[in-house]
């Protein structure tokens, strides 16, 4: 990312200004969501700023990190308790997670992102498409703020980096800054080990689940695709399948290395959870975008109403039609 002054001196003026900021990201928050979220709380502090982390559901296995325990659960704040908010990592409006009855004001807020299309809210919108993670995005923010980048710190921004990226295996484009910003957090002290161990582990009851998703994997050869699905019957007993924690059914799938593209459908209360996973310059990006979702070239998803076959054969039908 070419570091734009331009817009990073805007938000470290309104920054500056603001008593009482509320950091916000996505439903379904992963390892980008928190450690951007957390990454940006600490930041803040250090600034004397009053800083309020908002997730209500953030995921266990990451529970190790720095600030963890100080994220707000409860969507319980009003409006008027801060003037500024940040918005993190969400791509698309409909994905941010709010306070209840929380009006999110353009003109307070700052969005800072890296998903290639979506619409996005704030009067200050640093995306950057380019960029591994949105914890990148804030890495170089905090060097342009000549912050110093502590242990804690890098342990939050290698955990965007380290889970955006499947482990370092599949950062979309610049391989080579993302390997030189690894070390250099790494250096600084990040816990590289720590967070691949938890987000490498996972118990016995998904490990039965990840058996059974891979149980029905099929490939059609034709399309160059592999598919598979789980069923609500599947998971039953369990309030749901929580997504957000590993192991990460889409990418478990896309790890088998004979296909250009991947499907993994979940059956959820009222719709099917899509996730696309691609390599070889295919845009998946493109397909969950017709279907109303979105996200990155090579990983992107979407919800669509319907039986989970009929989805799969619309999905099918459009990969068929695009390449
Ligand atoms: P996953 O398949 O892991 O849920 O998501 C992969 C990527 O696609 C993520 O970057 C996520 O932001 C994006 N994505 C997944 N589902 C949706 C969706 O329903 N809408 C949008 N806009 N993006 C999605
Ligand atoms: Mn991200």
């Amino acid at each position: 990312m070419k570091i734009d002054n331009k817009k990073f001196n805007r938000i470290k003026k309104e920054i500056q200004e603001a008593k009482r900021i509320l950091i916000l990201s996505h439903r379904a928050p992963d390892g980008d969501a928190v450690g951007s979220s957390l990454a940006l709380h600490t930041f803040l502090k250090r600034q004397k700023k009053k800083s309020v982390v908002f997730i209500s559901q953030p995921p266990q296995f990451l529970k190790f990190l720095p600030g963890f325990d100080e994220i707000q659960r409860k969507p319980l704040f009003k409006n008027d308790n801060f003037d500024l908010i940040f918005a993190l990592d969400y791509a698309n409006k409909e994905r941010l997670e709010k306070p209840q009855d929380f009006q999110l004001l353009s003109r307070k807020t700052i969005t800072i992102d890296h998903h290639i299309s979506g619409k996005r809210v704030g009067k200050i919108k640093i995306v950057d498409s380019k960029a591994s993670s949105t914890t990148e995005v804030l890495y170089y923010f905090f060097k342009f703020q000549k912050t110093k980048i502590d242990k804690k710190l890098a342990t939050l921004l290698l955990t965007g980096i380290l889970t955006d990226t499947v482990g370092l295996s599949q950062s979309g484009q610049n391989h080579r800054t993302v390997e030189k910003i690894v070390g250099e957090l790494a250096i600084a002290g990040g816990d590289l080990f720590k967070i691949m161990a938890a987000y490498q582990n996972f118990d016995f009851k998904r490990a039965k689940i990840l058996a059974k998703f891979l149980e029905r994997a099929e490939s059609d050869e034709k399309l160059n695709l592999i598919y598979s699905y789980l069923l609500k019957s599947d998971f039953n007993g369990e309030k749901g399948l929580n997504l957000s924690e590993p192991p990460m059914f889409p990418d478990f799938l896309s790890s088998i290395g004979e296909a250009k593209v991947y499907i993994t459908l979940i059956e959820q209360k009222d719709r099917i959870k899509v996730s696309l996973r691609s390599r070889n310059g295919i845009n998946v990006a493109k397909i969950a975008k017709k279907f109303g979702g979105g996200g990155h070239k090579y990983a992107a998803g979407c919800k669509i109403k319907g039986d989970i076959f009929e989805v799969l054969k619309k999905i099918k039908k459009e990969l068929k039609k695009n390449f």
